[in-house]
């Protein structure tokens, strides 16, 4: 079961809403699966790390600003506290002196976490093949989404945290509980507690 965003609902002001989890109704009642209500309203209320060092940060800036505002998403609130927030957005070159402070900011992330990686530099080290900079930040923390380009348009960041929110509304709450998981973790050298 995955929820529908169905354009075609609208309420009398014109609002369009998005349709609410698969489910069983009747009259008066409503019942759906724990997960899909849990991974609904996480989707809609990711607040965003902003880990920007560079020029890509600008675009997250105009993300965030009038025109494209991300509040429309649930995530205007940034928090620069990592125990605060549960979608780490890198943006930006990350050399490989900064590379264990990033570690240590996504370790101090409560679970759920989820990672997008934003731009070329912060996905592959761009264009600085150099030996200073980390060639993509998955070498110390996995990644849930990339967004290419340099720098990548407000709307395709906007794209990335869709395909997050995607993501989180349709993973299994017990996911970070799964061998899988941990297993994914243990490579990067990062326990579950
Ligand atoms: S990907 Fe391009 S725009 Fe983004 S930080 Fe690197 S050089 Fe700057």
């Amino acid at each position: 079961m995955s929820e529908v965003i169905d354009n075609s609902v609208s309420n009398h002001s014109g609002v369009k809403m998005v349709a609410g989890p698969a489910g069983v109704e009747g009259p008066g009642f409503f019942a759906t699966s724990l997960d899909q209500v849990v991974g609904l309203a996480r989707s809609k209320s990711l607040w965003p790390l902003p880990f920007a060092t560079s020029c890509c940060g600008i675009e997250f800036m105009a993300t965030m600003a009038s025109t494209y505002d991300l509040a429309r998403f649930g995530s205007e609130r940034p928090s620069f506290s990592p125990r605060q927030a549960d979608m780490l957005m890198v943006m930006g070159t990350i050399s490989k002196k900064l590379g264990p402070v990033l570690r240590q900011v996504y370790e101090q992330m409560a679970e759920p976490r989820w990672v997008i990686s934003v731009g070329a530099c912060a996905c592959s080290g761009g264009i600085f093949d150099t030996y200073s900079v980390l060639q993509g930040i998955d070498k110390i923390i996995p990644v849930d989404v990339y967004v290419p380009g340099c720098p990548p348009r407000p709307e395709q960041i906007i794209d990335g945290i869709m395909k997050l929110q995607d993501l989180v509304k349709n993973e299994s709450l017990r996911r970070r509980n799964t061998p899988e998981y941990k297993a994914l973790l243990a490579s990067y050298g990062i326990t579950v507690n």
